[in-house]
């Protein structure tokens, strides 16, 4: 595959693929999870260290990588940072969940894969086989998000099941950083998998830091 000049720093997989950077390395084991202060959250959050992993995997999303592009406004491809007004989200009935935010007093779409730029929303929707298995290509809809105060930053907090349970029970460690979008018009769809949560529970709390 020809790897345009802008992903030129990304990894790539052992077809010459270009690995976005929110991708996750390695399958998901349990002994790569750890319970650490993460600044995008201000608190205790799980983190994959799959740094020293040799494969992708296409389909799921690194948790510190996710939060950090979600919370700090990065590209999940190129990881570069966006300004509010380049910003995109590639949205899809499946990928969309509903969650009930407190401050809002209501249900609303709820999306976990973090922001695009535009020529890599339009490089991931034609090439990404990341992006299109997590999210259906034929109904991806990319949709421009331009202002701050249309969106609101929802932190999940769960437990995982293994080594880290009783650890992960108590801190309540945050897992994914999702954004709540109350101004979007969407029809509500089977709930899809996302990101996927790997074993364990995991619920979502509105930031009331943001
Ligand atoms: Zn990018």
């Amino acid at each position: 595959m020809e790897i345009p000049d802008w992903l030129a720093h990304l990894s790539v997989d052992n077809r010459g693929r270009p690995v976005p950077y929110v991708n996750r390395w390695g399958s998901e084991k349990g002994e790569l999870l750890t319970i650490r202060h993460d600044p995008h959250v201000g608190g205790p959050a799980i983190f994959c260290d799959d740094e020293h992993e040799t494969e992708p995997d296409f389909k799921a999303q690194n948790m510190q990588r996710q939060r950090e592009c979600v919370a700090a406004g990065l590209c999940q491809v190129c990881a570069r940072p966006i300004p509010w007004s380049r910003r995109f989200l590639v949205i899809s009935g499946m990928s969309v969940e509903w969650v009930h935010v407190q401050t809002l007093g209501r249900t609303v779409p709820v999306v976990t894969e973090p922001w695009l730029d535009e020529r890599c929303a339009r490089f991931a929707m034609e090439r990404c086989p990341g992006l299109i298995r997590r999210a259906r290509k034929a109904e991806l809809t990319l949709v421009p998000i331009r202002r701050q105060k249309d969106t609101q930053l929802v932190v999940s907090r769960g437990w995982v099941e293994g080594e880290l349970e009783e650890a992960s029970r108590e801190l309540e460690p945050a897992m994914w950083c999702k954004i709540a979008l109350p101004k979007l018009t969407i029809r509500k769809g089977p709930r899809g998998t996302g990101a996927g949560t790997g074993a364990g529970t995991e619920r979502d709390t509105a930031d009331p830091a943001r």
